[in-house]
């Protein structure tokens, strides 16, 4: 087993607190949500993308300001979370600068992201692993850090109720309260299905669905799975607003395969980045991206490949790469001076938005520096090729839809049961290949 010890980040309040029998806190459990009444936005689902592509094609990475009624309602109401106090520091008063060169990779120092916690011990080598109700989860979350629910409306219209009895297990988008950039929120699917960290078709679609909704440049979703530095294991996509292209949004990109089926989804591979990452650009329709996207993340999972993903262009483009810095960690050949940064190469660090800890690292940061962190994150050539087949054949070959099976017993079984399994269509027993 390969474990590191790594400095816990508090996403939540109630993070840090012991939670009481019968609860009393307002959270998002099944102890206090019955009966609740929270905010929330309804969408209309958007089958056609005309409006997507028009506004790709006009501009990605610019602000025309003409953005969703979603973008204004999350600021404001982030806004009024921040005015409560319900944060654990003042992202807004973090340093951050653009460094010199020609990537464009944007440091921040945020050295309020330390957590006081003792450091948790982990298990990095599994991507997959079962949802633990006794460890901590987004139902410990206070109702008071959720700015809205988050559902598909009935009438295809988009709707916004400031008070709704809540559905059973609503889709919820709360504060993150250690923010990295302003607006940070967490989308949290289904929260009270208690899905471990795992990608599959319906869930990503809701994610894209959010930034199409969002309907801004500067507000991108990303996910980072299990490995590849995500934190809690409970379904959830991290959001933010960053006024800057995102340098990986600026890297040239090689077309592989045009046309995916009747979904014209484009698969890229990117150039002169230090990461390896494939991209997904939008057909004819949300839906065909979304499992494309998703299909290539379930082999990833499925094959212990630790991944991370970033959504941007208004939900047009999806970035998705294949990562293994945990791996190259635990097995001691990461360069001292990286380690000693303490920075998390998750997906925002990835896309080139790297969050340093120590002032003396973001007073020394340059290009290169950013640089050498993240090819420590790559995969090798070789070993990426070999994953990229992999992941076209499960773009090409698998049903449109995917099924994701998770075990709900000893995870240890689960790799050598899911292999092929899933793709076949034959996932509803995986569990019996327990053997
Ligand atoms: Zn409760």
């Amino acid at each position: 087993m390969l474990t590191i010890k790594r400095v816990a980040t508090l996403v939540s309040i109630n993070q840090e607190l012991e939670q009481a029998a019968g609860c009393g806190k307002d959270c998002l459990g099944s102890c206090c949500m019955p009966g609740a009444k929270l905010p929330l936005y309804t969408f209309g689902r958007r089958r056609s993308v005309d409006l997507l592509k028009k506004k790709m094609a006009v501009a990605c990475s610019t602000n025309d300001g003409d953005n969703g009624f979603l973008d204004s309602l999350l600021l404001a109401q982030w806004e009024d979370r921040m005015d409560k106090g319900l944060f654990r520091y003042d992202v807004t008063a973090c340093e951050t600068m653009v460094l010199p060169g020609e990537h464009g990779f944007i440091a921040q120092l945020n050295e309020g992201r330390h957590s006081k916690k003792r450091p948790t011990e982990f298990r990095v080598d599994q991507v997959l692993q079962p949802f633990d109700g006794k460890k901590f989860n987004f139902t410990k979350v206070g109702q008071e850090e959720v700015l809205f629910c988050f559902e598909e409306s009935e009438d295809g219209t988009s709707q916004y109720y400031e008070k709704a009895p809540v559905s059973w297990s609503p889709n919820v988008i709360a504060i993150n309260v250690s923010p990295i950039e302003y607006g940070h929120v967490l989308l949290i699917p289904c929260v009270l299905d208690c899905t471990p960290q795992r990608i599959d078709p319906d869930t990503f679609l809701l994610a894209l669905q959010m930034a199409v909704e969002a309907d801004n440049p500067y507000f991108r979703l990303g996910y980072n799975s299990l490995g590849a530095f995500a934190t809690i294991n409970h379904l959830h996509f991290q959001a933010y607003y960053l006024a800057a292209p995102f340098p990986v949004e600026r890297a040239p990109t090689t077309l592989i395969c045009h046309r995916w089926k009747k979904g014209g989804v484009k698969i890229l591979e990117l150039g002169n980045f230090p990461v390896r990452g494939l991209v997904f650009e939008v057909g004819d329709s949300l839906e065909d991206l979304a499992n494309a996207v998703a299909n290539t993340c379930i082999y990833l999972q499925n094959a212990n490949i630790p991944f991370n993903v970033l959504i941007a262009d208004r939900g047009g483009r999806v970035f998705v790469f294949p990562q293994c810095f945990a791996e190259r960690q635990a097995r001691g050949e990461v360069e001292q001076e990286i380690l000693d940064t303490q920075v998390n190469p998750a997906v925002w660090e990835i896309s080139g938005h790297i969050v340093l800890k120590r002032r003396l690292d973001y007073e020394s940061a340059t290009e290169e520096s950013a640089w050498r962190l993240l090819a420590e994150v790559s995969l090798t050539q070789e070993r990426f090729d070999e994953v990229k087949k992999h992941c076209l054949k499960s773009v090409f070959n698998a049903p449109n839809k995917v099924k994701v099976e998770m075990p709900t017993m000893d995870s240890s079984l689960h790799l050598m049961g899911m292999s092929g399994v899933a793709l076949n269509g034959q996932s509803e027993h995986c569990l019996v290949l327990q053997v």
